[in-house]
């Protein structure tokens, strides 16, 4: 997953004035003001929990992603594809078609390593991931 997202990363950087400049405001991580929706697979809540200590995992108990404190991520460095991937500012298009192609690469990657495929919103995955 490491590689995942470091190719996820590069591409990101690489067509930045496609994809657009976020400028890490936090507003879209308030999804139901924002009206904005986001989906996680398998492999990247695996690994985002590998990351996290149990002391600092959090169910999502209102619209906004529990890990975004007074506007700011927190867990920055694993957060999800769609989170590097949406960008306000940017092209639309281009980020469906970077979507569709990680998760091309997330499928393979639970093929590969014989993971249950799931596609979850993120208050579903992040509820149910540590009972
Ligand atoms: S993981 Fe970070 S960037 Fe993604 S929704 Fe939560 S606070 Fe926002
Ligand atoms: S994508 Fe837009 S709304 Fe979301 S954090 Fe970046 S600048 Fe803010």
């Amino acid at each position: 997953m490491a590689d995942f997202y470091s190719w996820l990363d590069r591409l990101i950087t690489e067509n930045q004035k496609t994809i657009g400049s976020c400028q890490a405001c936090g507003q879209c991580c308030d999804f139901e003001k924002y009206d904005h929706r986001l989906y996680i697979t398998t492999p990247e809540l695996i690994y985002f929990l590998e990351h996290i200590a149990p002391g600092n995992r959090k169910q999502m108990t209102t619209g906004t992603c529990p890990y975004n404190i007074d506007g700011k991520c927190t867990v920055y460095k694993y957060r999800f594809a769609a989170c590097r991937i949406f960008c306000c500012k940017g092209d639309q298009n281009y980020q469906n078609n970077l979507s569709e192609s990680a998760l091309k690469k997330l499928k393979a990657i639970c093929e590969e390593f014989n993971i249950e495929y799931q596609y979850q919103n993120l208050a579903t995955a992040l509820n149910n991931s540590w009972r």
